[in-house]
């Protein structure tokens, strides 16, 4: 009697394809995911690492627990509000559930009074120009490096009713030709359209007589940069928006001014973070903003300013190329027109409200209370502190924190792991206190071999 191969036994696809589990997985994850889940335990049974008679258990258990996502919520502890790694803005409530309204049909282009095409997200666009007063018009493109691209685009390379003769100078200083993030630097991106770069100035300085001496036959527009992420202390100057208005009027140019972070009107806590409506006031014909820095809304490109550059813009082909989506112009709407938004909420958090939630997390977990200094982000107020505090923790705890669901990602620094609750919903205080709890009994052996290892009387010689 020949010994069979074990393998043989390996319960075929359409088996497996007709458990009961699987089949009611179908509306729930797609066909390539269930057939991977299959292939992948058949394999381990011909590779021996499976036995037979599990496959049909393994191929259940991992249908129920697959989700077709793989993106995990996070609890940020970090205390970075605009937090790049983590999405930046967590949208608010409203902006939320207007993400769950937008995900059927909605009249984004239709007038349902008439039945006929409307223009794309005019809801949208009118809940900016109510939050913007000082804006005669506005634009909402895919974020603020496309609104970059297309203002450069239609007003130095070419315009929505023909190519210039040649592409135009952009007259920039020196001193905002900066990287943002990721390797994104802005001289590239707007040199990357064709329109050349006339830089002006230096680094640390430069006056109106820069600007005014790099004005030539060519010049296209007049740009603007926040500098955003980094700051020039010591011996500087620049010129500030009213005083290029000045310049632009002399010579009938355009001047964009690129804001980055999009808050609408000033706020007394960041003293030094320009806003949109005072940019306006001061002159710019166009400002640009993130929709998802200080604005705390979803990823876009705010596009505000006078009715004539911002249709001009608009009229653009390359509008159609950076247009937002619906599910973006519906978080804008709510993110202006509902309640609260969270980037606002942790930027103006009450320091005691704050102390007293970061005692208790402390108390609970037998830890220290430490000050902790939390941040804007995102390239808003550097070098801004927002006094606060932190639980410490060993440093080696943050890996299991990471692993937990949702995730905690806390501040590592100093050889600590710091929990910052300025960003965490205060309704969340009370899992977190569990999940930190868990890590904190995983973590154990890890932490009880490592204290032996750095027993003097545990070690040789
Ligand atoms: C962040 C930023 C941008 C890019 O905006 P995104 O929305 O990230 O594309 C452009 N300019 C400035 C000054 C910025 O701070």
């Amino acid at each position: 009697m020949s010994v069979e191969d074990p393998r043989r036994g390996i319960p075929g696809t359409d088996r497996l394809l007709a458990l009961p589990a699987v089949r009611r997985a179908r509306n729930r994850l797609s066909e390539t995911v269930i057939r991977a889940i299959i292939a992948g335990a058949q394999e381990a049974a011909r590779d021996g690492v499976l036995h037979v008679d599990e496959v049909e258990d393994t191929v259940e258990r991992e249908i129920k627990t697959r989700t077709p996502l793989s993106l995990r919520p996070v609890l940020n502890a970090t205390g970075v509000i605009v937090h790049t790694n983590l999405g930046r803005a967590p949208l608010s409530a409203s902006a939320r559930a207007a993400l769950q309204t937008a995900t059927g049909y909605v009249d984004v282009e239709m007038d349902l009074g008439t039945g006929r095409r409307s223009p794309r997200g005019v809801a949208a666009r009118a809940a900016l120009l109510e939050a913007c007063p000082a804006a005669e018009d506005a634009l909402i493109v895919n974020n603020g490096a496309a609104a970059l691209l297309l203002a450069v685009t239609a007003l130095c390379v070419n315009r929505a009713d023909g190519p210039l003769a040649a592409p135009g100078e952009i007259l920039v200083s020196r001193g905002e030709l900066i990287e943002i993030g990721a390797g994104f630097r802005l001289p590239e991106l707007m040199a990357s359209t064709g329109a050349r770069l006339r830089e002006v100035g230096t680094t640390n300085r430069t006056h109106l007589d820069d600007y005014a001496r790099g004005v030539t036959e060519s010049t296209g527009c007049i740009l603007k940069v926040h500098p955003s992420n980094f700051r020039v202390q010591g011996f500087t100057s620049d010129v500030d928006i009213a005083t290029l208005r000045g310049l632009a009027d002399e010579h009938h140019l355009p001047l964009i001014v690129d804001l980055g972070s999009g808050l609408l009107q000033p706020d007394p806590l960041l003293p030094d973070e320009p806003d949109i409506d005072s940019a306006l006031r001061a002159g710019a014909d166009a400002v640009i903003a993130s929709g998802d820095k200080l604005l705390g809304g979803p990823q876009a490109g705010l596009l505000l300013g006078r009715c004539e550059v911002i249709e001009a813009l608009a009229r653009h082909p390359l509008a159609r190329a950076v247009r937002s989506d619906k599910l973006t112009l519906a978080a804008i709407e709510a993110t202006l027109r509902g309640g609260t938004t969270p980037v606002h909420a942790a930027l103006h958090a009450d320091p005691e409200r704050l102390r007293s939630r970061t005692e208790r997390l402390a108390a609970r977990l037998g830890a220290q209370v430490v000050s902790h200094d939390g941040r804007v982000g995102g390239g808003g107020a550097p070098g801004v502190p927002l006094p606060g505090w932190a639980v410490e923790l060993p440093e080696e705890l943050a890996a299991a924190l990471r692993r937990g669901d949702p995730a905690i990602v806390a501040r590592v620094h100093g050889g600590r792991c710091l929990i910052d609750l300025r960003c965490v919903p205060e309704r969340e205080d009370e899992r977190l206190v569990a999940l930190v709890q868990e890590a904190l009994v995983q973590e154990a052996p890890a932490r009880e071999a490592r204290r032996h290892t750095r027993d003097p009387a545990n070690q040789d010689g």
